[in-house]
C-alpha cells in the first residue's frame, strides 16, 4: 500500500512538474512579446529624508501591464525572466526608462532626486553591464550622481576580481551603490570594507516588527549605528506606521521608504507628490 501510494505521489509530482514547466514556458514566451509590445511600466516609490521629511529619491519598481491578467508584480515574473536570461534586455529597458524619467522630472523644474534601479546578479555579471550604464547615462543626459544601483548581498558576496572592478568603476563614474535587503543574505560583512558602497537598505523583515519585537529593534539599531560609523547612508524599507517612523527618527536613521510615506506610483503621481511634499505626523 505504501509502495503504491509512493508511486502515486511520484506521478502527481511529475505531472505537477510538467504543468509548471509548461506554465513557465508560456510565461517566457509572453515575456518576450511583452518586451516587443512595451507592456512593462515602472512605478516609483519615494524615499524620505527622515529629519526633513523631503523626498530625496525614488526606487523604480517594474510592473507588467499584462493584456489579460492585468498589472503583474515582479514576484510573478522577475525570477522567470532571470532564469531564461530575459532579465538582460528587461534590465536594460528599466535602466534607460528610469534615467529618462529622472531627467524628465529635472527638466520639468522639479528638484533633482536620486533614482534607484534594482540590478539582478545576472545583469551585474554581464560583460557589457558597465558599458551599458555608461552609455545610458550619456544618452539620457542624467548626471551619474542621480543614479543609484541596488544590489543584493548575493552579488557582493562573490569575491571575484571582476566584481571589485565593476563596483569601483561605477563608483568612479559617480554612480551610487546600495545593498538591498541588507541582513538577509549569507553575508560576511567584509565586503563592506572592500567595496565602495554608499547605502545600506535595512530589509523590511526587520522593520515590520521592530516596535514590538526587541530583537528586531536591536538589529535595526545596530545596523544604523554600524552604517553611521562606516559613513554610509542607512535607509529602512517597509515603513508602514507612524510608530515605525518615530522609532527610526529617534535612532537617527537617515532615510525611510514604505507605504507610510508613499506606495509605488506612476511617474505623474510621483511628480505631483514632489510638488506638494509629504506631510508627516509623529504619534503623541
Ligand atoms: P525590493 O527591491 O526589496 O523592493 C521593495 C519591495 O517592497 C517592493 O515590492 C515594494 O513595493 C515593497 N514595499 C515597499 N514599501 C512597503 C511597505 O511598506 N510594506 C510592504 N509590505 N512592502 C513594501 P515589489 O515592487 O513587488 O518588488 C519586489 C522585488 O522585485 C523588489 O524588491 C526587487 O527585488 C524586484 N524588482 C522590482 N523591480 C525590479 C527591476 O526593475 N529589476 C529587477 N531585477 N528586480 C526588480
Ligand atoms: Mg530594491
Ligand atoms: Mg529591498
Ligand atoms: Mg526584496
Amino acid at each position: 500500500y505504501a509502495k503504491e501510494n509512493g508511486r502515486n505521489n511520484c506521478k502527481f509530482f511529475e505531472q505537477d512538474m510538467n504543468a509548471r514547466a509548461v506554465q513557465r514556458q508560456s510565461i517566457e514566451a509572453s515575456l518576450r512579446r511583452a518586451l516587443e509590445r512595451q507592456e512593462f511600466v515602472l512605478h516609483y516609490q519615494p524615499k524620505i529624508n527622515l529629519q526633513s521629511g523631503t523626498i530625496v529619491g525614488v526606487e523604480a519598481l517594474i510592473r507588467w501591464q499584462h493584456p489579460e491578467r492585468g498589472l503583474l508584480a515582479p514576484a510573478q515574473f522577475v525570477s522567470i525572466a532571470e532564469d531564461c536570461g530575459l532579465i538582460l534586455p528587461i534590465g536594460r529597458w528599466v535602466l534607460r526608462e528610469a534615467c529618462l524619467q529622472a531627467k524628465a522630472w529635472q527638466l520639468a523644474g522639479l528638484a533633482p532626486i536620486i533614482v534607484a534601479v534594482n540590478t539582478s546578479a545576472l545583469e551585474f555579471r554581464a560583460k557589457d553591464f558597465l558599458e551599458n550604464v555608461r552609455a545610458t547615462l550619456a544618452d539620457t543626459c542624467l548626471e551619474p550622481r542621480y543614479l543609484e544601483l541596488e544590489l543584493t548581498e548575493s552579488v557582493l558576496m562573490r569575491d571575484a576580481q571582476s566584481t571589485n572592478c565593476v563596483l569601483h568603476a561605477l563608483a568612479d563614474m559617480g554612480v551610487k551603490l546600495a545593498v538591498d535587503d541588507f541582513g538577509t543574505g549569507y553575508s560576511s560583512l567584509s565586503y563592506l570594507r572592500r567595496f565602495p558602497i554608499d547605502t545600506l537598505k535595512i530589509d523590511q523583515s526587520f522593520v515590520h516588527q521592530m516596535t514590538s519585537n526587541p530583537d528586531d529593534a536591536t538589529i535595526v539599531s545596530a545596523v544604523i549605528s554600524m552604517g553611521k560609523s562606516l559613513k554610509k547612508r542607512v535607509i529602512a524599507e517597509g515603513v508602514e506606521t507612524p510608530e515605525q517612523y518615530a522609532f527610526l527618527l529617534a535612532q537617527h536613521c537617515d532615510e525611510g521608504q514604505g507605504y507610510y510615506f508613499g506606495r509605488p506610483m506612476v511617474a505623474e503621481a510621483l511628480a505631483t507628490l514632489l510638488q506638494t511634499g509629504i506631510s508627516l505626523t509623529l504619534p503623541d
